[in-house]
């Protein structure tokens, strides 16, 4: 196709501008990573031609033979990796895996629980501007305001009020890990299933270094993008199927397993054909997050984040919960007389990228917040280690005290670039 195709130098200029952003800044957006060229070579490859609805081995295309063992390998390693003994890898996105299991547990107007939006969770557990919270009557769990932290005892006792029929853990801004057993227990005390939605910690999870929610929850979903390190798209796993507790039969009348459920909930449920390019660097992210060089990493990412930290608070932020166990923390800035809005807009201005961030118990608007949320998944893949951490926190600290001070910005801004140039990336 080339030969008649003028090649769209426009927007070429502009992936080139952006690879150029990625290089020269610090990247500290807590859901964000830079995956391997391998996994990037496989997303822009010829896969992407190919139609493929159904699973593999059950397809409504011919010419699927390839792509079939592309897609059970990837199946394999995520179930290798995560210790499952069901996936689907299909979700084209962590917020489409989410809706597939949506519709495989629930009917219109069921009650749902979930973690707080404003309190750091996700806008498909049940935010009234989103399907979860339009289709479904969302109930949500949040922080206790003096901790930061999750009190179970309260996650209990607005299960036994609301009878919520899915009871939905984890979190896009939340530094603590969770007590899935817990949640566990209130979930069969009220008849719920448990979904833990794990997109942002779940390489740390695949490695150990956090609980394991597959040992508790009925169902866990994830984005491969964030610690996990691959293209962007979603998974859903299960370490046991098992048949739906809510008796729903299939038309035969017999009972119908979680895994077909949640099978026909992705396809033909909330998608089409599956993106083959994807799933298959899917796989290859999947193998790369087997390997010793990825534990290193998510130890790194780990200890990266813990000292940051502890830089923060000693330079008197605020952080929620007071530190983190994962790769992320969310920094209130009310005592320091800065909105999320500035933060990021002044960070911004020396190519320090973060985003502002609700806190929980928030009085600004969205647009504006007390926040900042930042996490240490894609700065660690540069190379960084704890001593770069104490310099990046000072660098943060120094812009933000002058954010009104242009010429002081420019002269940090050639400090994070003339640095970053030292951590090449591809
Ligand atoms: N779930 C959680 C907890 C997330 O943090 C995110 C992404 O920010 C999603 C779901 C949605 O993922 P995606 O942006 O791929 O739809």
């Amino acid at each position: 196709t080339d030969h008649y195709m003028k090649r769209d130098q426009l927007i070429f200029d502009l992936i080139g501008k952006e690879e150029d952003r990625q290089k020269r800044g610090i990247e500290l957006i807590a859901s964000e990573n830079f995956t391997s060229k391998q996994v990037m070579e496989a997303a822009g490859s010829v896969l992407t031609n190919k139609y493929a609805e159904g699973l593999p081995k059950k397809r409504y295309y011919g010419g699927c033979e390839v792509v079939d063992e592309i897609e059970q390998i990837a199946i394999d390693r995520a179930k290798a990796l995560f210790g499952a003994s069901w996936a689907n890898v299909q979700p084209h996105s962590g917020a489409q895996a989410n809706a597939a299991v949506f519709l495989a547990c629930l009917n219109a107007g069921d009650s749902i629980l979930g973690f707080d939006l404003s309190h750091g969770g996700h806008l498909t557990h049940g935010s009234p501007v989103n399907f979860s919270g339009k289709l479904y009557d969302p109930h949500f769990y949040g922080v206790e305001q003096e901790t930061g932290v999750i009190d179970y005892d309260k996650v209990e006792e607005q299960a036994k009020l609301v009878n919520p029929k899915l009871l939905i853990c984890g979190a896009s801004a939340y530094s603590r890990d969770w007590d899935y057993e817990r949640l566990r227990a209130i979930a069969d005390e009220v008849g719920a299933i448990l979904l833990a939605d794990i997109s942002h910690p779940s390489g740390l999870i695949a490695r150990g270094l956090l609980n394991d929610p597959l040992e508790f929850c009925h169902v866990v979903t994830t984005t491969t993008h964030k610690t996990l390190r691959g293209p962007r798209g979603g998974l859903i796993l299960m370490r046991d199927d098992f048949d739906n507790p809510f008796g729903l039969k299939n038309p035969k009348g017999e009972l119908r397993k979680m895994s077909a459920l949640l099978d026909s909930g992705v396809f033909p449920g909330t998608q089409g054909g599956p993106l083959e390019h994807i799933i298959a660097a899917k796989a290859i992210a999947f193998e790369e997050a087997l390997s010793d060089e990825y534990m290193e990493y998510v130890v790194q990412v780990k200890k990266n984040a813990a000292v940051m930290a502890e830089a923060f608070v000693e330079k008197g932020y605020q952080i929620i919960s007071g530190g983190t166990d994962n790769h992320m923390m969310l920094i209130d800035l009310r005592n320091k007389e800065l909105t999320g809005k500035i933060a990021e807009n002044t960070l911004g201005k020396v190519d320090i990228t973060i985003n502002k961030n609700m806190v929980p118990f928030d009085t600004k608007s969205p647009f504006v917040t007390s926040g900042m949320r930042i996490g240490t998944a894609a700065i660690t893949t540069r190379g960084l280690v704890e001593a770069d951490m104490l310099k990046i926190v000072e660098l943060i600290d120094q812009s933000l005290s002058s954010h009104e001070d242009d010429a002081k910005l420019a002269e940090i801004k050639a400090t994070v670039n003339d640095w970053m140039v030292q951590f090449p990336l591809y």
